[in-house]
């Protein structure tokens, strides 16, 4: 069971407005969720329509991030379900990286996703009725990825963070699991991809392709379903066979 299954469950998603997190945001609109956005960027208009509202918040800030959740949930009615996209890249080899940028990356992905996971666990354990919580690490957190330490470092951290969260909360019935991603060409990275690295990662995968948002989501979708009531606390990849462990 997580939480209030089925239409009209209160979800909220932290990076709805990225390129992975609109594809969430579509694919719960579809599921007939009820959906509070938080995030700096705000969705395009299409959209926007969708979803109950949105909160712009940098979730670098842990109080105002705080404050930001609180709100979404008492905007909802509680909380049955939070989804964590927000995320950044930088690409510097280890010997390059400067602590400023280890902490910001660390602060944005790794602290942010400890923060959502806190708040949206409190508040479904004072609610009694179980919930399910879902965060977007990626396969760098698993096989490394070149020039990519701060980010490796903390996508292991939300997997390991998830592990703990999921050993704790889950005889109170709430779900705790994250995703690893492969490449999904989106803003992220965008201005360092080339036309021959995406030729390369393509035939990395055993599918020959590259991933979509809605390759993403739609695992999401399914970790919160009640078709997934038996896992928690696992870091499942969505890489089209890049990486299989
Ligand atoms: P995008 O850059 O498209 O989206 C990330 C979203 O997070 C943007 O809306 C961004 O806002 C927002 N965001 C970033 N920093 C903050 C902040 N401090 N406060 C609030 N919002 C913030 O990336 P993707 O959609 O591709 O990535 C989504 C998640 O998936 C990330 O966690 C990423 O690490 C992970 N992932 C992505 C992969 C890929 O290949 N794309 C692979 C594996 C994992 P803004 O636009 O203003 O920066």
């Amino acid at each position: 069971m997580s939480g209030r299954e089925g239409a009209g469950r209160a979800v909220v998603i932290v990076g709805g407005a990225g390129g992975i997190g609109r594809g969430v945001v579509s694919r719960f609109v579809d599921d007939g969720d009820r959906i509070v956005v938080i995030d700096r960027a705000p969705l395009p208009a299409d959209l926007a329509a969708d979803v109950v509202t949105e909160i712009s918040c940098d979730v670098s800030d842990a109080p105002s991030f705080v404050a930001a959740i609180s709100r979404a949930a008492d905007t909802l009615g509680g909380l049955d379900v939070l989804v964590n996209c927000a995320g950044i890249l930088r690409i510097t080899p280890v010997a390059d990286t400067s602590l400023d940028e280890w902490d910001l990356v660390q602060a944005v992905n790794a602290r942010a996703a400890f923060v959502a996971i806190r708040e949206a666990g409190r508040n479904m354990l004072a609610a009694g009725r179980g919930g399910s919580i879902v965060s977007i690490a990626s396969m760098a957190a698993k096989a490394g990825a070149f020039e990519e330490v701060s980010y490796a470092a903390s996508k292991a951290a939300v997997v390991a963070t998830t592990r703990v969260a999921a050993l704790e909360w889950g005889r109170s019935g709430i779900r705790v699991n994250a995703v690893c991603p492969g490449y999904i060409p989106t803003e992220m990275g965008a201005d360092t991809r080339t036309a021959a690295d995406i030729a390369r990662w393509e035939s990395d995968t055993a599918l020959g392709r590259l991933g979509t948002p809605q390759d993403v989501a739609d695992v999401i979708s399914f970790l919160c379903s009640p078709a997934a009531a038996y896992m928690t606390g696992q870091a499942l990849n969505v890489t089209g066979g890049m990486v299989m462990y």
